[in-house]
């Protein structure tokens, strides 16, 4: 492409940007971009907090914690509340760890956003699967896990709650392997749980870490014994090691040993036992992930595959926020870096409109703030501030037209028409909605025939989100009303006159525009449906599109 080796060659005289290939390679091997998952109060905030303290980014226990509002959901409102306050807050960290860059990724735990995290998992390279010992696998849990298996990623596992009565630790890997699917190789293994929960044993390095209880303990420094037959055990809790001893026998013969290849094709997760609250365990994780899960890896675009280490920046964007900062309305598109080096002040080409855009006071999520960002390298979020020209699944570059793919939307199962009260604020009504829809909160179709704009969602809740902020961030009093579209399906049709066949058609009726300007046919059943693609063979009916 003449325009894009143009434009990155007037790019690169810009300014003294001779970066060396073999910085940029330094810098993306030490780079770890992961997501937490979890089921909601299996203790992921509290972990992602330990992780926090432990690694220095954060200096007071409580700060991650605060920023969720209402501890105990009392309605559904308090849910997305709730969910909000994880995701707006803290939805990237960024921190340092053993001369290590971490992105840690937050996903909404509730399953009405499970197209949020979904399109989040795309952006990281490995996750954290954090299960509650005590109430094993959990519905949550399993749609997670199914979606990183998309994409093969390598999943480390943390058995929270040991300090509680949990179900046994044997049974908790069987559920894993059976019901997950997944091999699990215990790194390490529980001594007693509840009260008298007394640490964990390394297999791998035959040792022994004693618990102790308490919260605020940030170093996370722990006693440890070497060797599994110390006499010194005996002496301590001679009842707890003689069990000990047998379930590691049991486990070394029944289970799978930890394989680094196997972890990394998503075969197998090594698991971790341990209590967040107290901080213990918490630093096996991190370990793990600094020697284990991978580096960013290489991304796939329409055109060609993406090395992280080449010298061209290129990214995509994953998620948008809007109004993060109600002081601020601002709107803040999160780009997963790709490949080069992203530098303060840099241009980039926005790939979809084709146009050199100039991002100013581009931010990056540290754990306590938000900062300017000096430089980025590939696995890094950074956030560029917007007005609205940015969508999910946008790519920009140096000027290459590749358009990064696999960031998919999802067909909405549920239909409300959007109504207002005060007719007046119709247009208010139509740009909340564009620019939700565009954030991704809710997608918006407009029927070709008819005045009415049709939101679908994944979830419900989705709707109560929509309402609640087009009252607080746009004015506008909305109902939403029921309809009698029960699916949606995107369209494509290589043959132009077959589609213009279908749109002169009956079936023309039924069909919308979303927020991307992408066609869609609305079915009031699913007999409908499937009628309509019987007749229309030539025409191609997605349950999933990607990026326009
Ligand atoms: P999330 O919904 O997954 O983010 O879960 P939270 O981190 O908010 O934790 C849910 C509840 O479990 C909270 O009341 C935590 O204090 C509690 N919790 C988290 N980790 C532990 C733990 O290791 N032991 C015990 N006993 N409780 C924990």
């Amino acid at each position: 492409d003449i325009t894009g080796a143009n434009a990155a060659a007037e790019a690169n005289e810009g300014g003294n940007r001779k970066v060396s290939t073999e910085l940029i390679a330094r810098e993306v091997k030490r780079r770890r971009t992961f997501g937490i998952i979890s089921h909601p109060d299996a203790g992921k905030t509290t972990l992602t907090e330990k992780l926090l303290l432990f690694s220095g980014a954060i200096q007071l226990a409580g700060t991650v914690k605060a920023r969720k509002s209402g501890r105990h959901a009392t309605s559904d409102w308090m849910e997305i509340e709730k969910q909000r306050g994880i995701s707006v807050a803290s939805s990237v960290m960024q921190f340092e760890y053993r001369d290590h860059v971490v992105n840690l990724l937050d996903t909404p735990g509730h399953q009405d956003f499970s197209e949020d995290t979904y399109r989040v998992l795309t952006a990281v390279d490995s996750a954290l699967m954090v299960i509650d010992a005590a109430k094993g696998v959990e519905e949550q849990t399993i749609k997670l896990l199914n979606v990183c298996r998309m994409r093969n990623t390598p999943i480390i596992t943390f058995m929270n709650k040991m300090d509680r009565e949990t179900r046994d630790p044997l049974e908790l890997l069987d559920e894993l392997e059976s019901v997950l699917k997944i091999q699990c190789a215990p790194v390490t293994w529980p001594i007693g749980m509840g009260k008298n929960f007394r640490g964990v044993y390394h297999l791998l390095r035959d040792e022994i870490m004693l618990f102790k209880a308490g919260e605020e303990r940030a170093d996370g420094n722990v006693e440890i014994i070497k060797g599994i037959d110390n006499p010194k055990l005996v002496e301590m809790f001679p009842l707890e090691i003689e069990q000990l001893k047998m379930e590691v026998e049991l486990v070394h013969g029944a289970s799978h040993p930890f394989n680094l290849d196997d972890f990394l094709a998503g075969i197998q997760t090594p698991v971790f036992f341990g209590s967040a609250i107290n901080n213990f365990g918490v630093r096996e994780i991190l370990n793990a992930l600094l020697d284990w899960a991978p580096a960013p890896g290489g991304r796939d675009a329409t055109v060609r595959s993406v090395t992280p280490t080449e010298e061209p920046f290129s990214g995509f964007v994953f998620k948008i926020q809007a109004n993060m900062d109600p002081a601020h309305r601002d709107r803040i598109a999160f780009l997963r870096v790709c490949s080069g080096r992203f530098e303060r002040g840099m241009k980039l080409k926005h790939l979809r409109l084709n146009r050199d855009i100039k991002v100013s006071s581009v931010v990056t999520f540290m754990a306590s703030s938000r900062e300017q960002v000096e430089e980025a390298y590939a696995g890094d979020i950074i956030g560029l501030p917007n007005h609205g020209n940015m969508q999910i699944g946008d790519s920009f570059s140096e000027g290459e037209m590749l358009q990064f793919t696999g960031i998919p939307y999802f067909a909405p199962d549920f239909f409300r028409v959007a109504r207002i009260r005060n007719p007046l604020k119709i247009k208010q009504l139509h740009k909340g909605l564009q620019q939700l829809g565009e954030e991704g909160a809710v997608q918006v179709f407009k029927p070709v025939t008819g005045s009415d704009l049709i939101l679908g969602a994944v979830g419900v809740l989705q709707f109560e989100v929509v309402a609640s902020r087009l009252l607080n961030e746009y004015g506008v009093d909305a109902v939403f009303e029921g309809t009698s579209i029960s699916s949606a399906r995107w369209i494509t049709c290589d043959d132009k006159k077959k589609l213009a066949d279908f749109e002169k058609s009956s079936a023309g009726a039924n069909l919308a525009v979303d927020a991307a300007g992408n066609l869609a046919y609305l079915a009031s059943s699913g007999v409908n449906l499937r009628l309509t693609q019987e007749r229309w063979p030539e025409v191609v009916f997605h349950a999933t599109r990607e990026h326009a």
